[in-house]
């Protein structure tokens, strides 16, 4: 969906709707979408600035990095941007350091999919666990671990151990 820049009403544009894209547009390799991505977006003009600001909503199918299962994980995330156009960044030298994490539009049209599929990128948590308890895979049977309890009696390494204590000591 492109935004024309110069045909924006006066109040602002009001987008809500589904966006689908192929699941290989994720940034998470075994990422897999389980819905469309709804978006309620308001895109308004001030000046040369463009305002995108909104919330998406999807579901997502991963898979936890700790016992390798898919596990279901929903997006609910909100978002306000700044658009420049482009030719101001060309003359970025001149701009306040606090300008320079703003976004540029290139020939006065916005592709909001393209601004969705970015923020869905950013939702990624740096560890994909199904759960923050996710004991992962048995070190000896190979089996997914749930409470411990598949019946082999895994010694933690001391060093492990120690250092758990620590953090928990810690966190205290
Ligand atoms: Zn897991
Ligand atoms: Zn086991």
């Amino acid at each position: 969906m492109i935004i024309d820049i110069d045909k924006l009403p006066k109040d602002g544009l009001k987008v809500s709707r589904n966006f689908d894209f192929p699941s290989i547009d994720l940034i998470e390799e075994d990422a897999v979408f389980l819905q469309p991505v709804h978006g309620e977006l308001t895109i308004k003009r001030i000046g040369e600035e463009v305002m995108v600001k909104g919330r998406i909503t999807t579901c997502l199918s991963l898979v936890c990095s700790r016992c390798l299962a898919p596990f279901e994980f929903a997006v609910d995330s909100r978002f306000d941007l700044v658009f420049l156009p482009e030719d101001v960044h060309e003359m970025k030298d001149e701009l306040e350091d606090e300008d320079l994490d703003k976004i540029f539009y290139k020939s006065h049209h916005i592709d909001l999919r393209e601004v969705i599929l970015e923020q869905l990128n950013l939702t990624f948590p740096s560890k994909l666990v199904c759960s923050e308890r996710c004991e992962g895979i048995c070190a000896v049977c190979g089996q997914v671990r749930h409470g411990g309890n598949c019946g082999c009696l895994v010694k933690e390494p001391e060093g492990r151990l120690g250092k758990l204590k620590y953090f928990m000591k810690d966190k205290s």
